[in-house]
């Protein structure tokens, strides 16, 4: 059914930073059709009155490993590389589909109801976590995390190359491009050239996105240096990784080169500001990402090292974090930051979305500027940035559907999941 959201103050995304006052948003199918200051002439469809609230896009969340909402909480007080091999991979080694399946639903129940509308993974067991986000109706890039931790790589018998071969034949563009198939290198740390190689031309060949981790501890950067005498930017782009829309992860401790690098590629760096600082990796450097132009989009990574999915929280993060580092209280702009968790991440992703405006996605969600925390209201704007949280989102539209409404998901049964988390995954993993 189409919809007609009147009396909004919608905030279109748009370069000016335009928050239109008492306006109308026609949406038909799963597009934008109209936006403007005066009623459409023939709507027929749903009316949904927004005074008091926000209409913004939804948001994108460009980071993720969504069923680690499983080790949520689990195993505080480490760096990266500790959490990694002592921690987090004994514990994966013990998953199954029906606890990822479970994992999976609880972070997309998580993010629908603070307003994401759109998210890039990177896992495994990646038919379960399509099947997951196809059923609750969220948009995604999926891919499957490569690692090769022996010298040889044979892409004929290699279980991920195969697999993200079969994911993107099954899934590739399916419904519309509610789902993408991207390609994956879990970072230069877990993996090698003969990989690269490999999913570089396959990512070229099959015209598919490239999600990698990047430069994100200075242990990583450091030995990658001695292994290759190059950064793993540089050394990842000798094997023509960068060579197709990609994102990477991180960024913390890339270099003046690196950056240049990555903005002659077109590559996104994807911000990870909570993510970064529980595993004391330490602080992207946002404003020089900024002044050189790269696009520059947000994510939370696996809830494991954050621990939720409200992308709130990293819009907060990412517009404070660098004036208190640099002293600059212009250091990231309310409209930059806000740009980061919507357009820039659907441009990452290759996605007509983040902005109201015709023909765009009809990725909408709105909050509650009833709230005490809300009120008074001198900007929109800072008002998103600095003061809303995840839990104001009252309405999550996806693909022109609604979703989520008034705390009541159309879509997914948070009961059962709650029961399958409870009861199935959290005895699989960890007895
Ligand atoms: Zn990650």
């Amino acid at each position: 059914m189409d919809v007609l959201f009147s009396h909004a103050d919608a905030v279109l995304m748009d370069d000016a930073g335009t928050v239109l006052k008492d306006a109308y948003v026609e949406v038909s199918g799963k597009q934008i059709r109209f936006v403007g200051t005066k009623r459409p002439e023939g709507f027929s469809g749903r009316e949904i009155d927004c005074g008091g609230k926000v209409l913004m896009p939804g948001l994108v969340n460009a980071h993720t490993h969504v069923p680690m909402t499983l080790m949520r909480g689990y195993a505080d007080g480490y760096d990266l590389q500790t959490w990694l091999n002592d921690y987090i991979f004994p514990a994966e080694s013990r998953l199954d589909g029906r606890a990822v399946r479970a994992g999976t639903a609880l972070g997309l129940a998580e993010m629908i109801a603070s307003g994401i509308t759109s998210f890039s993974d990177m896992y495994y067991f990646c038919d379960e976590i399509v099947e997951e986000t196809v059923a609750a109706g969220l948009e995604a890039n999926i891919s499957r995390g490569m690692t090769n931790f022996t010298p040889e790589f044979d892409p004929k018998t290699h279980s991920g190359y195969l697999e993200t071969r079969r994911l993107a034949e099954k899934w590739n563009g399916y419904q519309d491009g509610q789902i993408r198939i991207d390609a994956s290198i879990h970072g230069e740390y877990t993996s090698g050239p003969a990989l690269w190689r490999c999913m570089a031309d396959y990512a070229m060949e099959q015209g598919l996105g490239m999600h990698v981790h990047l430069s994100e501890t200075k242990a990583e950067q450091e030995e990658c240096i001695a292994r290759h005498q190059l950064t793993p930017a540089a050394v990842l782009d000798r094997y023509g990784v960068w060579n197709t829309r990609a994102i990477a992860a991180h960024c913390v401790f890339v270099t003046e080169e690196d950056i240049a690098l990555l903005k002659e590629r077109g590559v996104t760096a994807v911000h990870n500001p909570v993510s970064n600082l529980k595993l004391a990796s330490g602080i992207a450097p946002v404003p020089r990402f900024l002044s050189a132009g790269l696009n520059v989009a947000l994510g939370t990574d696996g809830v494991s090292s954050n621990n939720s999915h409200d992308l709130f929280e990293e819009i907060k993060l990412a517009a404070m974090l660098h004036k208190g580092v640099s002293h600059d209280p212009r250091a990231v702009t309310t409209l930059e930051a806000l740009k980061m968790a919507t357009v820039n991440g659907a441009a990452a992703q290759g996605r007509k979305a983040g902005k109201i405006a015709q023909g765009f996605a009809a990725n909408l969600i709105l909050l509650d500027f009833d709230r005490p925390h809300l009120a008074p209201c001198h900007d929109v704007l800072s008002h998103l940035v600095f003061a809303a949280r995840g839990s104001d989102v009252v309405m999550n539209m996806t693909a022109g559907k609604i979703i989520y409404e008034n705390g009541t998901f159309q879509t997914i049964d948070l009961e059962r999941v709650l029961w399958e988390v409870r009861h199935y995954a959290m005895q699989k993993v960890f007895g």
